[in-house]
């Protein structure tokens, strides 16, 4: 018999209402003749509560020496859900049984907060599921090979889904959730955003990178891996078969990018006048490497001579909760490369486009640039990868930037826009 996994993430499993009906989901999908996976996440905001609790009792909770502790904490949020889930399940004369991620056979590296699952041990499911049951799985949790609980990292009940999907040999993997797919970019700052039917994994795998929080990345990685397919739809409107996202061969390229995304959680940082000579660029982002931070977009500015040196400017991006560790390592650098100061700039974000349609489609950065320069929105920095081109812009001028390149990429749904009073209304503002 197929077996179908299905993910419910915190918003759809907030109270008993919604529990009751993501029960009908799977009880109903049960009745249609597969046997089914229910993934959980913690109810509503739990986690955040969580972590605000340990935060309150220990300054540091993810301390090595803590770390152990705060895993077996957060993961309790996932472990209330899967046992009402299973409890509802079974009043409503459907036979559940509830694990947690280690009871469910999934095993992790002994590292806690951010555990990468080793393998699956799927015994323990397929004997429940062959006894008829609903197996309701703890997400975003396993344990080590010592059997402690170790936690996925924040939003990891989605690579739990798609994890166990692979181990089981799923059908599929249904990520349900309060939206009703994946959009060409973020419908609150483009109202008009067009839903996506389908979507490749390295596509979405970018736009998970440069700021769509739809899908934990490591979950679309893990899907591409076993070439899973996986939808992203809606709770509260489940016969909707929102979006699929799957290998590239199955889409219809007929489209030059696919998504816009926005990252506005990022700094920028540059070293003025660094000499120009061999292994420089290596020491700064060797250092960098060694404090453990991701650098993203990198520029060198051309030769200048500054007191008779010649030397160049090093610009680049790191995650916002970075910059300060950043600019601390920099400045501390800086005189020992002879360097002549550090900046560091926190009104920034970086504006993406992404698309496999790109691949050979000449004038798809041309297009962005212009669409960015009428706008009147200045570009900071540039980076690209073969199905995505990144600007960084001021921070204020983000939303503007997203407005103007939806308009210039996705020109039907701008149309399609001007047809409803509100998005009229929004269109003038930006003066379309
Ligand atoms: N409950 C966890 C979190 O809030 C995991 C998840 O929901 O995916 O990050
Ligand atoms: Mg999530």
């Amino acid at each position: 018999m197929a077996i179908l996994v299905q993910k419910f993430g915190g918003s759809s499993v907030a109270d008993v209402d919604k529990l009751r009906h993501v029960a009908r989901i799977a009880a109903d999908t049960k009745e249609s003749g597969k046997q089914v996976v229910v993934v959980v996440s913690a109810m509503g905001k739990t986690t955040d509560g969580l972590v605000a609790m340990a935060s309150e009792l220990c300054p540091n909770p993810q301390d090595k020496t803590t770390a152990r502790e705060y895993d077996a904490l957060l993961a309790t949020g996932e472990q209330v859900t899967t046992a009402l889930l299973a409890l509802t399940l079974n009043a409503m004369g459907y036979p559940a049984i509830g694990l947690s991620g280690g009871q469910a056979g999934i095993i992790t590296e002994a590292l806690h907060n951010r555990a990468r699952i080793l393998e699956i041990n799927t015994d323990a499911i397929t004997n429940h599921l062959n006894n008829g049951n609903i197996v309701v799985v703890t997400g975003f949790q396993g344990c080590d090979a010592n059997g402690n609980v170790t936690t996925l990292g924040r939003g990891g009940s989605d690579t739990s889904a798609v994890a166990l999907a692979n181990a089981l040999n799923a059908e599929r993997c249904d990520i349900y959730t309060d939206v009703d797919g994946v959009y060409s970019t973020d419908p609150r700052i483009v109202p008009h955003a067009v839903r996506l039917n389908k979507v490749a994994y390295i596509e979405m795998l970018e736009l998970a990178r440069v700021g769509a929080k739809v899908l934990h990345p490591r979950s679309v990685e893990t899907a591409r891996q076993a070439d899973m397919p996986l939808t992203v739809r809606s709770t509260f409107t489940p016969e909707d078969p929102g979006t699929m996202i799957t290998g590239i061969d199955a889409l219809e390229l007929d489209r030059s990018i696919t998504g816009i995304a926005c990252d506005k959680h990022q700094a920028q940082l540059a070293i003025e006048a660094v000499p120009d000579k061999p292994g420089v660029a290596a020491t700064v982002f060797g250092t960098m490497a060694t404090a453990n931070i991701s650098v993203d977009m990198i520029i060198q500015s051309m030769n200048r001579q500054v007191d008779n040196v010649a030397t160049n400017d090093i610009a680049f991006t790191v995650s916002g909760n970075d910059v300060h560790a950043a600019k601390d390592t920099l400045s501390e650098l800086c005189k020992a490369i002879d360097a002549q100061a550090v900046h560091a700039d926190t009104d920034v974000a970086k504006v993406s486009i992404v698309g496999a349609g790109m691949i050979d489609r000449p004038g798809i950065a041309a297009t962005m640039f212009e669409a960015l320069a009428d706008a009147d929105i200045n570009i900071k920095m540039i980076a690209t990868s073969e199905i995505k081109i990144s600007c960084l812009v001021p921070q204020t001028q983000a939303d503007k930037a997203v407005q103007a390149l939806h308009a210039a990429f996705f020109p039907e749904a701008e149309l399609g826009s001007k047809m409803t009073s509100d998005n009229v209304l929004v269109n003038e503002k930006l003066g379309y």
